[in-house]
């Protein structure tokens, strides 16, 4: 069978590809190994466009929240759902110089409908020097939205439940073939796994540890609440509290460092007594040197094309980079120098042309 596309990977970002794909009526496979400690399997799913540490708007955050929003509104129109909605986010402040910013940044034309301060009490927690609210925010039920889109690709053939490995591969008169199917493109959404695969491994992408916990607890609030950490409600008195950040722990398990970690930052807003601890989770963030997605074309084989190095910013940035990236395959135009993987060009190293070579390129 001839395909218009082939995309590897079905986390949050091979997801999306194949959504916009289907909208755009094209014909493709997507193809998952199904790992089951993804990033996207564990991330929690927060969407907002402000970086609370600097209490900033984030890079193009506005436009790709505005973009995101209407993305996920229609998945919960198709799926009959709401596998995405809108939540308030508390950020209580760790000192009074946080909120003086945070005020100072209420009264600026930029953080109009994104930003407020929050003249509420926070019952049970240690909140001396107030708390703002971030407006825009919302909440995707990630695993649901990835159960959605397996359960609809699979019924309709659509996906294929295989690793991809990239040394099965041959190209043929400029089209690609894949175990007796050609396909005209090809998009690699494999998050941290690109690192073993010689396509885009030249790639600056870091791996970036999260632990997250699943606590009981019949005091924290309803609203989502941020303190250096967050916690998130799910059902009733549980909470997931998360997240940790390391690209020095590379170990494939949940760590006792972790779970300290997250249990101090959390009673520094509220009584330990009260929570018991259920589960803990890991997982690795796709992230990059210079803390922008690789979006692009390779710059040998042609018509391979990857998204990936989403960070801890996935939800927010997939929908219209993926937007993004497939403007440019269908109209040829041009992609944001910032998010563009031309820039990393000069580090295509020997195996990479090596593999190049090994499809029958010159
Ligand atoms: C603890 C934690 C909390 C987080 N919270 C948030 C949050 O609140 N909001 C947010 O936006 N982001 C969050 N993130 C970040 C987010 O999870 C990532 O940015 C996102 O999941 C990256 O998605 P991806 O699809 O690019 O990669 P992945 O999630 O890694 O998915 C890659 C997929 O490709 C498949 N695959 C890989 N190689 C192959 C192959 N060769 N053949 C077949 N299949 C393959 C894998 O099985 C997998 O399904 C969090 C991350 C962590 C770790």
């Amino acid at each position: 069978m001839n395909y218009d596309f082939l995309v590897v990977g079905q986390g949050i970002t091979g997801s999306i590809v194949a959504l916009q794909l289907k909208k755009n009526s094209k014909k493709f496979k997507l193809i998952d190994g199904g790992s089951p400690n993804t990033s996207s399997k564990v991330a929690a799913g927060i969407v907002h466009p402000v970086s609370l540490k600097r209490c900033n708007l984030s890079w193009r955050g506005r436009e790709f929240y505005e973009f995101s929003d209407s993305f996920y509104k229609e998945i919960n129109f198709e799926s009959n759902t709401e596998i995405y909605k809108p939540h308030k986010l508390i950020r209580v402040f760790a000192s009074f110089e946080e909120q003086n910013n945070w005020i100072g940044k209420t009264n600026n034309e930029i953080y109009k409908n994104i930003l407020s301060l929050n003249n509420k009490e926070l019952h049970n927690l240690n909140d001396r020097f107030g708390s703002g609210i971030v407006e825009l925010c919302s909440r995707l039920s990630v695993n649901e939205f990835l159960d959605f889109v397996r359960d609809s690709f699979l019924k309709s053939k659509y996906l294929i439940k295989n690793v991809f490995k990239a040394e099965e591969l041959q190209l043929k008169n400029n089209r690609f073939h894949y175990k007796g199917d050609t396909y005209s493109n090809i998009i690699m959404c494999e998050g941290v796994n690109a690192l073993k695969n010689p396509m885009f491994n030249y790639l600056p992408l870091i791996p970036n540890k999260g632990e997250l916990l699943k606590v009981f607890s019949t005091i924290l609030p309803s609203e989502i609440i941020n303190c250096g950490i967050f916690s998130l409600p799910e059902t009733k008195n549980i909470f997931t509290i998360g997240s940790t950040y390391s690209n020095k722990d590379l170990n494939p398990n949940i760590s006792e460092d972790a779970k300290e970690n997250l249990m101090k930052k959390l009673t520094k807003i509220i009584d330990i007594d009260d929570i018991e601890i259920m589960d803990q989770k890991f997982g690795f963030r796709p992230t990059s040197l210079d803390r922008k997605p690789f979006v692009g074309e390779h710059p040998i084989i042609k018509n391979l094309y990857t998204v990936n190095g989403m960070g801890s910013k996935a939800i927010l940035m997939a929908p219209l980079l993926v937007r993004e990236l497939l403007d440019y395959i269908y109209h040829k135009k041009p992609l944001d120098s910032m998010i563009n993987i031309s820039r990393f060009s000069k580090k295509i190293n020997d195996e990479n042309i090596d593999y190049a070579k090994s499809l029958g390129l010159p």
